[in-house]
């Protein structure tokens, strides 16, 4: 328990605002596709377009050079050669987002989670470095930044979650103005978390989760208990009032998991709040707001907050017709192929597949990408190979009851 006065949680009440509601990302898709590509575009090579438009035609276009991107790209380029598939993604730099985590913990340093983008494409890719920003599925067709078509026989989309940091009140400011307020979910931010736990001195150290999709749902509370361990180790702990803050009615989804993390809690006396949204935090008086669940405000001082960004699909993939009211890609949960257009396939994130959103989900995605695609381009229906059981999929290695396709040529 927290010793200082500082520390002492107090709470404000507003009455009558709206808790927002959250994305279902879990619609379930049955309908299973399975002739070839509808509108094969032919293999040419780059010509130009109508108007000032350049045009390149490739067998695979995959959109997202992150973990899903990238694994297809391995797979599919070893498979069809140089020239015969494009990667767009604009970004310099690729990240092992998951290595985040103990930068926040003071593990490992940011840097060592950056590759250059260059340094990990597959060598026998047309790797483009431009943004995806209109998806015509009934030619085949993708529209880049710059003015590119790119046409495709075959695409793959793994355009990741989008960090709506702006769509929480205050945030971007408090980021950027107070270093006691901290996100792992960035390279931009994430070395700010542990020289907030070092400059920790009095008070309430919140983590909090976001009333949206999140990808590794896991990381907001994994931060948390770095910290209590640092705080523990460091002399600091009895100055703590360490509180994980959710909107959500149970510590974490799969109640195997739920059941030891409470424990946990109870153990390290991590005081857990359920069913309270962060919706402001105002940096200069070190306050968060929470709203519960009759719309009331509670409003606690921190020391420190560790906030997660809200999240969401891409707002290119949004305004797409490739998804639907949610806004993720509609694939079959089974098969990763789009639920109207069968040359298109998801990976990843952007899907609205009900696995967890982490790498190592994606990992299992892309063995079953791999059959799909095969079956699929051998006039085929797709086999059913995702297992349904999937709950957080983070650590597949130690989960013996988890069935993995494990990677293979594709054939
Ligand atoms: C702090 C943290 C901790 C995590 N811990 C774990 C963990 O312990 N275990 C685990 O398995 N997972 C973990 N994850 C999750 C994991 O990193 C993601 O689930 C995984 O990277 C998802 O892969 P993806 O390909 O779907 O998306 P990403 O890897 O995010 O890649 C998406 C790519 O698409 C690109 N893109 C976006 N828009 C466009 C566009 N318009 N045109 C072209 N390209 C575009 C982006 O630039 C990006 O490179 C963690 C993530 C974070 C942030």
């Amino acid at each position: 328990m927290a010793l200082c006065m500082k520390g002492i949680l107090t709470s404000v009440s507003v009455i009558g605002r709206q808790i927002r509601t959250l994305n279902s990302t879990s619609s379930l898709k049955t309908k299973i596709w399975y002739s070839t590509a509808a509108k094969p575009a032919p293999q040419t090579s780059e010509s130009p377009g109508p108007g000032p438009v350049a045009k390149k035609s490739y067998k695979f276009v995959i959109v997202g050079g992150g973990t899903g991107g990238l694994a297809a790209a391995s797979f599919l380029s070893r498979k069809f050669g140089q020239g015969h598939v494009a990667v767009v993604e604009p970004a310099e730099h690729h990240f092992y987002q998951a290595m985040w985590t103990m930068v926040g913990g003071g593990i490992k340093t940011k840097e060592q989670s950056m590759r250059t983008m260059a340094s990990v494409m597959p060598k026998k890719v047309d790797w483009k470095k431009d943004r995806a920003i209109t998806f015509d599925p009934e030619n085949n067709l993708i529209t880049t930044e710059s003015g590119t078509n790119l046409e495709y026989e075959y695409l793959v989309v793994a355009m990741g979650l989008q960090l709506n940091f702006h769509a929480l009140k205050g945030l971007t400011e408090a980021l950027a103005e107070d270093p006691m307020v901290c996100c792992n979910y960035s390279y931009d931010t994430v070395d700010k978390t542990y020289k907030a736990l070092q400059n920790f001195k009095c008070g309430n150290a919140i983590f909090t989760f976001p009333n949206t999709p999140v990808k590794c749902a896991g990381a907001p509370q994994k931060v948390m208990y770095l910290t209590e361990d640092y705080f523990r180790k460091n002399g600091k702990r009895d100055q703590a009032e360490v509180m994980y803050i959710t909107p959500q009615a149970v510590i974490f989804g799969p109640p195997k998991y739920a059941a030891s993390l409470r424990k946990i809690c109870e153990e390290r006396d991590i005081k857990v709040h359920y069913k309270h949204t962060l919706v402001e935090i105002r940096h200069e008086k070190r306050e968060a707001d929470f709203q519960i669940e009759d719309g009331e405000i509670l409003t606690f001082p921190y020391e420190m907050i560790h906030v997660p960004p809200p999240m969401g699909p891409p707002d290119v993939l949004k305004a797409s017709p490739l998804v639907d009211e949610t806004g993720f890609l509609t694939v079959n949960k089974t098969t990763c192929q789009h639920i109207k257009y069968p040359n298109i396939f998801g990976l990843g994130d952007c899907t609205d597949i009900p696995t967890s959103k982490t790498a190592a989900a994606v990992a299992a995605q892309t063995g079953t990408l791999k059959k799909t695609i095969s079956s699929v381009m051998h006039g085929h229906k797709p086999q059913a190979t995702i297992c349904e059981r999937l709950e957080y999929f983070c650590t597949p290695r130690n989960e013996p009851s988890v069935e993995i396709d494990q990677p293979e040529e594709l054939s």
